[in-house]
């Protein structure tokens, strides 16, 4: 039998939000078996807490980056986080931060992995909770498809298409076991094409994007910076489909095929698998 996981020592992680651009800082504390994903925006009065199952998903925005909310209180970019928990199998913890949108780091979830290491992951006397996928569950948005059907594993195979020659397209599968997690998707960084980047930054968003952890893909690969892996960008998009749905907070067994999906429909599966689990 599977146990709950938490983390044994507090850790610190200090960054710039890749969107906002605002400096934040948190610290991750173990938390008693059952307890969940709890945020603490520790920044506002009273320091509300968001518990991640409690999520209601009118307040979910899905431009560029999932952002979490529950009344005045907003928890931004919580994906790559959230992928890092679920990659290392943990259940409760308590992310205490000081500003709206999570720090951006080096744009992947690999520093998220090694801080959550370094803090130590312990099993919990509490069995794990987990989805099992029993049935084919999707949805769709123009030419976009996401689906998961029963299975063993928990696998995600993604394909990503783009217009622009530049980026093309990519296909990744991988079984996500802790090891595959670590080494295959959580070094893979976050990536805009070159003729968006102004574009965003026009809209207000990427402020605290820059050339090393943002892949901007132009004409010869990305600017001022070199991939990790060769597909790294669909790797990526993986990434984020992981830490959405984390926000079930708990692990799917289940195998995801997911065509040029994003944090919309990835949070349109979260909602569809949440209704049929209630
Ligand atoms: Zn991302």
């Amino acid at each position: 039998m599977l146990k709950q996981r938490t983390i044994k020592e507090a850790v610190e992680i200090e960054g710039v939000g890749l969107q906002t651009g605002r400096k934040v800082r948190l610290k991750l504390k173990g938390s008693p078996a059952n307890s969940g994903i709890n945020f603490i925006r520790v920044d506002l009065p009273n320091k509300p807490l968001l518990n991640i199952q409690s999520i209601d998903f009118g307040n979910v925005n899905k431009e560029r980056r999932t952002t979490l909310g529950l009344g005045p209180m907003e928890i931004q970019t919580t994906e790559h986080l959230l992928a890092a928990l679920s990659g290392l199998s943990i259940d409760n913890i308590i992310i205490e931060t000081d500003n709206i949108e999570l720090p951006g780091l080096d744009g992947s979830a690999k520093s998220y992995v090694e801080a959550l290491k370094k803090a130590g992951i312990i099993d919990q006397d509490a069995p794990k909770k987990i989805l099992n996928i029993d049935k084919p569950v999707w949805c769709k948005d123009k030419d976009s498809l996401l689906a998961i059907f029963p299975d063993d594993n928990f696998s995600i195979s993604y394909a990503l298409s783009y217009e622009n020659p530049n980026l093309g397209a990519q296909f990744f599968s991988v079984i996500l076991d802790e090891r595959n997690f670590e080494e295959k998707i959580a070094p893979a960084r976050t990536f805009c094409l070159e003729e968006d980047a102004l574009e965003l930054l026009k809209r207000g968003l990427g402020k605290g994007a820059n050339y090393e952890n943002t892949l901007v893909i132009g004409k010869s690969g990305p600017i001022k910076n070199t991939l990790r892996f060769t597909n790294e960008p669909v790797r990526h998009k993986i990434l984020d489909l992981i830490g959405d749905l984390y926000i079930l907070g708990m692990p799917i067994k289940g195998r995801v095929v997911a065509i040029k999906s994003g944090h919309k429909l990835n949070m349109e599966l979260v909602k569809q698998l949440k209704q049929s689990k209630e």
